[in-house]
């Protein structure tokens, strides 16, 4: 049987000596694994459908299970990620991150489009990339069922102005007089940053930083799902 869809291969591993397997991200279908032959060898046709990022129209053949790619139409590479240090380690998180929440055969196509333009934005935008990858966390794990409420005070709707505390637990804020001893104090400037580039506004990059850890903290703690390429972003870069 054959197969053709579009998708993004989100890595892969090794598999005897020449052949991957891959991870892909359809739009189709959600996260799919596919062998392809021959990738390691030197001059090989489909290397290019083998790395991590690339976007294309795949054909598969399908015996029961399991899947071998025989054809693909590149869509975008988005090469830039590869060329810069930080948009690399965003692009990683946002595959990290799809790899671990999204599963097979799961109604996708909003969490794909979420995913192909948030590697769209960090590869070609002007906008800072760590931006790029707050809102797509943001929105990303909404779709798994981890949302944060951050508007506002998720009891009393005041507006926070002084002192904020985050709950993992229930993933929201609340300020000081509605704070019942669930969770940890956090800056203001994380809490309102958070709000201004959901908005679309650019903040600092100590403040982006501080962003990305609340959120790798979030994940670890309310998921149980450690993302790599994160922590070496908001640890190093
Ligand atoms: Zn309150």
């Amino acid at each position: 049987m054959e197969e053709k869809v579009k998708g993004i291969v989100l890595g892969g591993t090794a598999f005897l000596e020449n052949d991957k397997i891959l991870n892909i991200f359809t739009l189709e279908q959600g996260v799919i694994s596919a062998k392809i032959k021959g990738v390691k060898k030197a001059g090989a046709k489909l290397k290019f459908a083998s790395e991590p990022f690339c976007f294309a129209e795949f054909l598969f053949s399908k015996k029961g299970e399991l899947r071998t790619v025989t054809g693909a139409s590149l869509i975008d590479s988005f090469y830039p990620i590869r060329e810069d240090i930080v948009k690399y380690f965003c692009g990683g998180t946002v595959v990290e991150f799809v790899k671990k929440f999204f599963r097979e055969n799961e109604e996708t196509s909003s969490a794909f489009f979420l995913t192909a333009n948030a590697l769209k934005e960090i590869s070609y935008d002007d906008k800072n990339p760590k931006e790029t990858l707050i809102k797509f966390l943001f929105y990303a794990l909404k779709e798994s069922g981890y949302g944060l409420y951050a508007e506002d005070c998720a009891k009393c709707n005041c507006g926070i102005k002084g002192r904020v505390f985050f709950d993992y637990r229930r993933g929201a804020f609340f300020c000081e007089k509605c704070f019942d001893g669930e969770g940890r104090e956090i800056n203001l400037s994380t809490f309102k940053g958070l709000n201004e580039v959901l908005m679309g506004n650019s903040v600092d990059d100590e403040i982006r930083t501080k962003i990305l850890r609340l959120l790798a903290f979030y994940i670890e703690n309310r998921a149980e799902e450690k993302i790599n390429s994160l922590v070496e972003l908001t640890k190093n870069l």
